[in-house]
């Protein structure tokens, strides 16, 4: 027996649908890259998204083409999201902080036909164009007055122009929900980027299932402010999310430094936000030597690398705000687990819970997720055991974009998983915390040191600002860690004081070997400790 119900298509236009209509009148505030700030609402941003499908169409664009975007979070590229998406074609985000001949990669492999592009990467596209053949359109995301008097690109086309000479009459497609509606390259911190390919049905799943309070937490009574850039796979599908719960929403531009991040947090009453260790790293040194507060800030989720445990502490026990340590990544559009206690474990002793909560946390549904070892069977839930860390659902890639080859494999004889190349435990709470990439985990003697664990050590003492460790080449045991530090600033601290805070906090064959104080640690575009690069800088570094 079939059930009744209706088939609907699950579209990204049905979010932007909803929000318009239920929270027509709910604001959208962008710290623009002009510099001043624009407000509107979803009603007016549905208008527009409209408006930009139809410019879209006159300008030939069809079915199936990649629009691509260099561009900060902003009201311009939410319409783009859901304008491009919504009418049919494939949004895709590139991140402008990856390297000039890796954009022009990226574009080629992807064959876009248009790009839109924030006002500041005019310089960078105007170089990279000639190695782009397959972009036939040009989009200024910007007003008719900050148009270039002289431009290299031919028929530069500005935004503003196309939308507003459009009459918004036009009706959001039905169409397959399996089709494609987004695509997010990774940002080949372990190899050449390679694409992941959205489509509807699983991004509307994945932002339903991240705006449960026990993933995002995302409502309508919330002043939600994604840091995390919505070049960085969509800001963690933040923008959907947000548009189901028809919160209002801002959006910082490329202003993310302490100071205008703070006062966009005061200004608009942000409630909650989103973004990598190294952005709250800013704001909180900026809060603190400013002696600052927050009024209105309660909650935010940090992930894209580990939390800091003395991050975590500040953050909730100094200033009141909640953290939610979150798990993903490119491949799992990108949520996976977040760390939310339940009831039970909300009755057992402080310490535990912050410890649970340290933690990578639980799987969202919609995702299921093992240990396994090298041979591909499954290992206990036990806390202890660390394995690879293998994931499958709804919104996980079951391949690369124009990679005939499938990337899943085969646990317990069960086919179809896909293999996050990242080493966890999962404990018996069903708690998943990452103690390495495969390729940053220290092989010393045959045993295995989780850098993450070095790391958070050496973030918990007060004269540090930022830490890494990697494996250093050592004549007996392979591989031995090496801890690169950056000191607060004025901050006094000896390399043996900074290994003496190691002793009782670790197992003492597992303490780092040496420590290199160096003024800035390498970080990749998305703001990630760029360990391949730390490592080739340290090759020839021998430990004392
Ligand atoms: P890339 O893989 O190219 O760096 P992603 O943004 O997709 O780009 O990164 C996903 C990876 O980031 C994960 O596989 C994991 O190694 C790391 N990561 C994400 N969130 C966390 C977290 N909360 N703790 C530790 N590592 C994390």
């Amino acid at each position: 027996m079939m059930g009744q119900m209706m088939t609907m298509p699950l579209l990204i236009s049905s979010l932007l649908k909803h929000a318009a209509r239920h929270a027509g009148d709910t604001e959208i505030v962008s710290k623009r890259v002009e510099g001043d700030l624009h407000r509107y609402n979803w009603r007016e941003a549905e208008l527009r998204a409209r408006k930009l499908a139809q410019a879209l169409a006159r300008l030939g664009c069809g079915p199936g083409d990649r629009i691509a975007t260099l561009a900060w979070n902003g009201y311009r590229h939410l319409e783009i999201y859901y304008g491009v998406s919504g009418s049919e074609l494939v949004c895709h985000t590139i991140n402008p902080r990856l390297f000039p001949e890796q954009i022009a990669w990226i574009a080629n492999d992807a064959q876009d036909s248009a790009l839109c592009f924030d006002l500041n990467f005019l310089p960078l596209v105007e170089k990279l164009a000639s190695a782009m053949p397959s972009i036939k359109h040009y989009v200024l995301m910007t007003g008719r007055s900050h148009m270039p008097a002289q431009t290299s690109l031919a028929g530069l086309l500005c935004y503003e122009d196309l939308v507003e000479a459009e009459d918004g009459q036009y009706q959001w497609p039905e169409f397959d929900e399996q089709t494609a509606s987004s695509i997010c390259y990774t940002s080949g911190t372990t190899g050449n980027p390679k694409g992941a390919v959205y489509s509807h049905r699983s991004s509307v799943l994945h932002a339903m299932g991240a705006a449960l309070p026990d993933a995002l937490d995302c409502s309508a009574r919330d002043v939600v402010m994604p840091v995390v850039p919505m070049f960085h796979v969509n800001a963690w599908g933040l923008p959907y999310s947000c548009a189901i719960v028809g919160c209002k929403m801002v959006m910082p531009g490329p202003h993310m430094d302490g100071k205008s991040l703070y006062e966009l947090f005061e200004g608009e009453g942000v409630t909650f936000s989103a973004g990598v260790p190294t952005i709250w790293l800013g704001l909180l040194s900026y809060v603190k030597t400013n002696g600052l507060k927050f009024s209105s800030f309660k909650r935010t989720v940090i992930g894209g690398s580990a939390c800091p445990p003395a991050m975590m502490a500040t953050l909730i026990d100094e200033y009141g705000v909640d953290v939610i340590h979150a798990w993903g990544m490119t491949e799992m559009s990108p949520l996976g687990t977040a760390s939310k206690l339940n009831a039970a474990q909300l009755k057992l002793p402080k310490d535990e819970q912050r410890r649970l909560l340290s933690k990578q946390g639980r799987a969202v549904y919609g995702v299921d997720m093992a240990v396994i070892d090298d041979e591909g069977q499954t290992l206990p839930w036990d806390g202890l055991s660390a394995g690879n860390l293998v994931v499958r659902g709804p919104w996980v890639i079951s391949q690369y974009f124009g990679h005939a080859e499938s990337p899943l494999i085969t646990v317990d004889g069960e086919p179809g998983w896909f293999p996050t190349g990242d080493v966890a435990t999962i404990d018996a709470y069903g708690f998943m915390q990452i103690t390495d990439r495969s390729k940053d985990v220290i092989k010393s003697g045959g045993e295995w040191i989780s850098s993450i664990d070095l790391e958070n050590i050496a973030m918990a003492h007060p004269a540090v600002f930022e830490a890494a460790v990697i494996a250093c080449a050592h004549p007996k045991w392979d591989e031995r860690p090496l801890l690169v530090v950056v000191k607060k600033p004025n901050a006094e601290l000896t390399r043996e004081q900074l290994l003496e805070f190691f002793e009782g906090r670790i197992a003492k064959w597992q303490i780092p070997d040496d420590v290199v104080f160096v003024a800035e640690l390498p970080h990749t575009a998305t703001g990630k400790l760029q360990k391949l690069k730390l490592r080739e800088q340290f090759k020839a570094h021998r430990l004392a």
